[in-house]
């Protein structure tokens, strides 16, 4: 029941304020986002990778209102490039980039994004990475889905996000199963309508199988974002059942979320990639890893009771 609760307040000002201000929070924010600024995000970055695991960058921030914060995330995006460029270490590190962080929710949205967002996927490429692009909620499934087809019309390469939760999913991973296509199958962390989305966890769980029958029957690349034991134990044995080598799809997981497994399927050959949040608009992002396991939220409020 909490869970709803905590993804309403992640789009609260007011509780933004007073979460963000509490000395306690740092502590616990940090076993999601191992630094604010760039060079933190590549010392995780060189560790995770020191040990076999591959990396996709998220710099924080949502929801802009205004087209300077949205240059000011291009522009954040543009200098990651310059630096994954530095570092040679080509697909093994990839940035991942959430539209409303561009413009979207503008006037004119899809064209703002859309131009923003061009530049970051040119550098990529540049820097021989790729973009993945995040899905957010559902009222933005079908502009990502229309900007992705535009940013693949050049960059073929660019990953898409979709969401076992919203209904419509299973018809959108036939259109993205495509060849060579990346698509990145997650569960959704959004507050979404019974008019659009699955709201038990079993019948997520159901799609999310489902999806995942599709992606891996198909031509594409999928990427498994998923901590679930028992969906990464269906992903192997599909997998396996459908030809799929290691290789040929990956796993992804959030920083500071199951290392321990992480680690294990990729020393069982798997390529496993984590998803690595660095920057100071954390806030969003922190709420929702709180509202998907009561267990964190529990450890929160009992550092604030310690004070
Ligand atoms: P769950 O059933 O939620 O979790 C399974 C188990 O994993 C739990 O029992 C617990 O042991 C562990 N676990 C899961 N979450 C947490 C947590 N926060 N803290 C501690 N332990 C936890 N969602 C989107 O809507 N759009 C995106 O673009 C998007 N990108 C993502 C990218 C990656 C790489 C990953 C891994 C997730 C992404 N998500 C995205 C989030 C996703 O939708 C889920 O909310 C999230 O992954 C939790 O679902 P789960 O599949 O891990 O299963």
């Amino acid at each position: 029941m909490l869970g709803p609760v905590l993804l309403a307040a992640a789009r609260s000002d007011t509780v933004r304020r007073i979460v963000s201000a509490a000395p306690v929070t740092r502590p616990v924010v940090d076993r999601f986002i191992p630094g604010e600024r760039r060079d933190e995000a590549l010392v995780a970055a060189s560790e995770l990778l020191a040990e076999g695991l591959d990396v996709t960058f998220d710099h924080l921030g949502e929801d802009v209102t205004d087209t300077a914060s949205a240059l000011r995330s291009r522009d954040a995006y543009l200098r990651l490039a310059e630096a994954l460029a530095d570092e040679g270490l080509g697909a093994r590190a990839e940035m991942s980039v959430k539209l409303s962080a561009f413009g979207q929710a503008l006037p004119g949205g899809d064209d703002l994004a859309l131009r923003h967002v061009l530049p970051v996927v040119e550098a990529a490429a540049a820097a021989s990475t790729t973009v993945t692009l995040d899905m957010e909620d559902h009222t933005t499934t079908d502009s990502t889905l229309a900007i992705l087809a535009r940013l693949r019309e050049r960059f073929p390469e660019t990953g898409a996000v979709v969401q076992s939760y919203l209904f419509r999913t299973e018809k959108d991973c036939q259109t993205l199963a495509a060849a060579g296509a990346r698509v990145r199958l997650v569960k959704g962390a959004y507050r979404e309508p019974v008019s659009v989305a699955h709201q038990r966890r079993s019948e997520v769980d159901r799609a999310y199988v489902r999806c995942l029958r599709i992606l891996l029957a198909g031509d594409g690349y999928p990427m498994v974002a998923t901590h679930d034991p028992r969906l990464i134990a269906v992903t192997q044995s599909l997998a396996a059942r459908l030809g799929r080598r290691p290789g040929s799809y990956e796993f992804q997981m959030l920083y500071g979320i199951r290392p321990v497994e992480q680690r294990r399927l990729a020393a069982e050959g798997h390529r496993m990639r984590v998803y690595l949040p660095y920057g100071t608009d954390w806030y969003g992002y922190f709420m929702r890893r709180l509202a998907e396991r009561p267990a964190n939220l529990a450890f929160f409020a009992r550092s604030l009771a310690g004070r």
